[in-house]
């Protein structure tokens, strides 16, 4: 017999299927198997086996042995890895190794052991302290309290009485000593009692919708506080009784222990995590658990739809539109699409979840190829907070140019006064590089694009991130006059130290990249919050999301506009879902709640559409503009970036690539909206230069983009990379 093995190299030369006698039969589809490779000896994976092979007799080589006591990837898994490897334009071997936790490959991983000791059957506790000599009265102590609690850790029990006491005992034969595989279980503290609920009649009709339709897919469009979570916990347990898995992904499982630990508390064990937050051993035990069925539910960020469970029979993507699902390393995978492959291949059902579906969600939802599912009411029966939005061009008419409204001021003083808490969100990101005037909050934006332009402080310029063109910086506004422009804002640091200064008794915890470089940094800070230790949360986008905290009833967000011009064509969407987000912490539980938002354009289309609580006028408006500029999913944005430690080879690359380019262009140019090369937003990244390529494809595009990504791989060199990004959720 043959085997088709994928090499482990994720070279495009060697990105073919080599064939591998063999005799052994453990060799089976989607086993990792050491070959001989050139002189080396590599690892690599079994995709198929055949009788003949069209190596002839001398040339063929054989398989060396087998890796794992298992195949490693499962048919489905296998067919996902096809998919991947075909419409991400990777080297197949590069798409498997998403199925597998790094810690297999190269056999990194060792089990963990840990040593225990036990009290001996063969004695009694008196016979063992009979047998003592006179003045032992560490072993003495140590064999009463064994053979109190029989069996204790080797560490702990030499900790206690000392490690020679404890040998001696081991020695004599009145103690024993075993290994014992130590169980990594990650978040092992988290486990919330198992809330009874009676389903409310939207979420009982949400669930029939999913049961029900023939469709793969079903959209869960459910306001903030409508009890989703629920509706996931309930269908994850009928895919369970009928036998089948799930796997449940969330935007950064960092940010939603709460969901971790209601799924843990009713589904106890069954539940493994994936997600790089881990170490590698735990990495590897959670992969492994779920490998050989001991766990029937994958939980984690975007890569644990990768799982390698078998008979998948739903997939949740909870806050669906959250660009974190965008992969921006190679592959470039678009998280929602592998969901929805991965799905068809096993006969699954998806449901999207989010209270601010992405509009290309919702657009396929109302076209019918999703089934939609709504839930416009909250589970308490309380209306949605109400806005209290602050002008802040006001303010500074009145004298009040600190970072606070009055009203934001008032209703935090109203909180600490009630002891209830307030969460101010800060929208730091947004805040970098957009000019805006301070009077009357004007902001520049580029003349071709209708997008915001960004300061470029090194050349003292404006710049657009779309078409490349640049203008000299404002020293003036050109709407009224005032030189008081701002492009750079306080920092969330600064934020807590006013807010400490108005509020001296207030304790305040503080929530952004900074606080949260610890492994467990932000579940801490959550806890800490939840637990009532602190009167306000103060942070950057991680406390928009999913957090459920009861006596939260007001929500700040500090310059709601700020993302409204960040240099996307999504920042109108971005906006809005942040917005709604972020005010849906707000009242969740038996307390109403409200939300200030502070902002220099309280007219604006986007912020009107979000303080209403009106995701259907937000839509048909912001579907409009793409539509009439040709944004997505009306147009494909394609980036070819160009990196590399050299400025000339990076320069020669992107020359090569861009006469390629050229050539599909001029004969296609019908299906180009827009066609240019220039540098990168951000020149150089990590000692990088970088340069691209950008073009807007519309009509019957999937040949042209397949003549791109050809263009882009013969382009690269030795010294410079050079990829295509499809719609690529931030052009920096
Ligand atoms: P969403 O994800 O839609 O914003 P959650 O799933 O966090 O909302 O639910 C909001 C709150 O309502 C949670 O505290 C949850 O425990 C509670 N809840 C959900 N469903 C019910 C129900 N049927 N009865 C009572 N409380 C519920
Ligand atoms: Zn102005
Ligand atoms: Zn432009």
């Amino acid at each position: 017999m043959f085997a088709e093995v994928i090499v482990d190299v994720a070279h495009s030369e060697t990105d073919r299927v080599f064939d591998y006698a063999f005799t052994d039969e453990n060799v089976k589809i989607g086993c990792r198997v050491e070959v001989p490779f050139g002189y080396q000896k590599k690892e690599g994976f079994v995709i198929n086996l055949k009788e003949k092979t069209g190596v002839p007799d001398g040339k063929i080589k054989s398989v060396s042995r087998v890796l794992d006591d298992f195949p490693a990837i499962n048919a489905d898994c296998l067919a996902l890895a096809r998919y991947v490897k075909d419409s991400y334009h990777v080297p197949f071997a590069v798409a498997l190794r998403l199925f597998i936790p790094a810690e297999l490959r190269g056999g990194r991983v060792k089990e963990k052991f840990v040593n225990v000791i036990t009290v001996s059957d063969k004695f009694t506790e008196a016979e063992a302290l009979s047998s003592l000599r006179k003045g032992s009265s560490a072993q003495e102590n140590a064999i009463k309290y064994l053979f109190a609690f029989k069996t204790c850790l080797k560490a702990e029990l030499s900790d206690k009485f000392g490690a020679s006491a404890v040998n001696a005992l081991v020695q004599k034969g009145f103690f024993v000593e075993y290994k014992e595989k130590a169980g990594r279980t990650p978040y092992k503290e988290l486990g919330a009692v198992s809330k009874n609920v009676t389903l409310s009649d939207e979420q009982t009709k949400a669930i029939e919708k999913v049961n029900e339709t023939k469709k793969t897919v079903t959209l869960l469009f459910g306001v903030t506080g409508s009890g989703k979570t629920e509706v996931y916990l309930r269908l994850i347990d009928e895919t369970l009784k009928s036998g089948r898995t799930a796997i449940m992904l969330v935007p950064e499982i960092a940010l939603t222990p709460q969901m971790l630990g209601q799924l843990r508390a009713r589904f106890q064990s069954s539940v493994s995590i994936l997600h790089s937050g881990l170490s590698a051993g735990e990495r590897y035990d959670e992969w492994l658990k779920l490998k050989t069925g001991e766990s029937k539910i994958a939980i984690g960020a975007r890569s644990a739809i990768f799982a390698p469970l078998d008979n998948v029979g739903l997939i949740i993507v909870d806050e669906e539109h959250d660009s974190s699902y965008d992969a921006e390393t190679s592959p470039r995978y678009k998280t929602v699409e592998i969901a929805v492959k991965r799905a068809e291949i096993c006969g699954a059902k998806v449901v999207l979840g989010s209270a601010t579906p992405s509009i290309e969600s919702y657009d396929k939802a109302l076209s019918g190829e999703y089934e939609l599912a709504e839930m416009k009411k909250r589970i308490n029966g309380k209306q949605l907070p109400e806005f209290i939005v602050a002008d802040m061009r006001k303010e500074i008419r009145r004298g009040n140019a600190s970072i606070f409204s009055a009203d934001l001021r008032e209703g935090l003083k109203e909180c600490l006064s009630k002891g209830e808490q307030a969460i101010v969100f800060y929208n730091r990101r947004g805040y970098s590089r957009q000019v805006i005037c301070r009077d009357c909050g004007y902001v520049a934006k580029c003349e071709n694009c209708d997008i915001s332009l960004n300061y470029h402080k090194d050349y003292g310029i404006l710049k657009c991130h779309y078409c490349g063109a640049s203008y000299k910086m404002l020293s003036a506004c050109p709407e009224c006059g005032s030189v008081n422009l701002s492009y750079s804002g306080a920092g969330t640091q600064k934020i807590v130290s006013e807010l400490q200064s108005l509020f001296p008794s207030a304790r305040i915890l503080r929530m952004d990249n900074d606080t949260t470089q610890n492994k467990d940094g932000h579940y801490k800070i959550l806890k800490e919050f939840s637990d009532k230790k602190a009167d306000f949360l103060v942070g950057t986008q991680m406390v928009a999301k999913g957090h459920d905290f009861p006596d939260v009833t007001l929500v700040g967000i500090l310059d709601a506009d700020m993302s409204l011009y960040f240099s996307d064509y999504r920042s109108g969407e971005r906006t809005f879902q942040l917005i709604t987000q972020v005010a849906g912490r707000s009242g969740r539980a038996d307390k109403n709640g409200k939300v200030v938002l502070q902002t220099y354009n309280p007219d604006n289309d986007v912020l009107l559409s979000a303080i209403n609580y009106d995701y259907g006028s937000f839509f048909e408006r912001e579907k409009a503009i793409r539509k009439s500029t040709g944004f997505p999913p009306y147009a494909l944005i394609i980036r070819v970036m160009v990196e590399s430690e050299s400025d000339d080879a990076a320069l020669q690359t992107l020359k090569d690539v861009y006469v390629k380019v050229s050539k599909i262009y001029d004969e296609n140019r019908d299906n180009f909206l827009f066609f240019n090369k220039m540098k990168s937003p951000v020149k150089r990244i990590k000692n990088k230069f970088r340069y691209q390529l950008l073009m807007r494809l519309t009509g019957d595009y999937e040949k042209i983009k397949d003549g791109i990504y050809e263009a882009a791989e013969e382009s690269k060199s030795s010294s410079s990379l050079c990829y295509v990004e499809e719609n690529p959720s931030n052009l920096y």
